[in-house]
């Protein structure tokens, strides 16, 4: 989990070749720490908060569990300050929990514990709708205005990884400096 460093507060650009720092996760911790949603217990855990509500932007439900629902009600509200012009890229939302695997692997994704958020899709790029995903080849038009505001209050981000996901932010305070909002 820790192998690859997480390239905080820099500028984003094309990462080498099976770099994805943070898209490892241990496991048995995460189901230990957040729940196995398969057993419902991930649900139970979740709170709405307000998203961007300024801009209306309705509620995401994420877990309470080490505090991830007060960071994104922190996001939320760093967020509701950008200029208008970042509304299209956060509204509407893409979902938060959800009990699934990653695509095309065992491996359970961060959005089975209701630790991570899809912004819009309006505007994702994705490793797997390249045209060659086994040389995915980056792409990204998510203002780093918004990675700094989810980095800001513990999340990381999917457009640092080889196997980009530029909507998806999770909750990795570990991977994160303090003065980055990390623990
Ligand atoms: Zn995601």
């Amino acid at each position: 989990m820790f192998y690859v460093p997480y390239p905080a507060a820099t500028t984003p650009a094309p990462p080498a070749k099976n770099i994805d720092p943070g898209r490892v996760r241990f496991e048995p911790l995460f189901v230990a720490m957040y729940g196995d949603c398969h057993k419902n217990e991930v649900a139970p855990k979740l709170k709405a908060v307000d998203w961007l509500p300024q801009h209306n932007g309705g509620k995401v439900s994420v877990t309470t569990v080490n505090g991830v629902a007060e960071a994104l009600a922190m996001v939320s509200l760093a967020l509701d300050q950008l200029p208008a012009e970042f509304v299209k890229f956060l509204i509407p939302n893409a979902g938060t929990y959800n009990c699934r695997d990653i695509a095309g692997s065992s491996m359970r994704s961060a959005h089975a514990y209701g630790a991570a958020i899809d912004i819009s899709t309006k505007s994702a790029d994705y490793w797997r709708w390249s045209a060659n995903p086994q040389a995915p080849a980056w792409k990204n038009r998510i203002p780093v205005e918004i990675v700094r505001l989810f980095e800001q209050h513990g999340f990381i981000w999917g457009g640092y990884w080889y196997h980009f996901d530029t909507m998806h932010f999770e909750y990795r305070p570990e991977l994160l400096p303090q003065e980055a909002g990390g623990w």
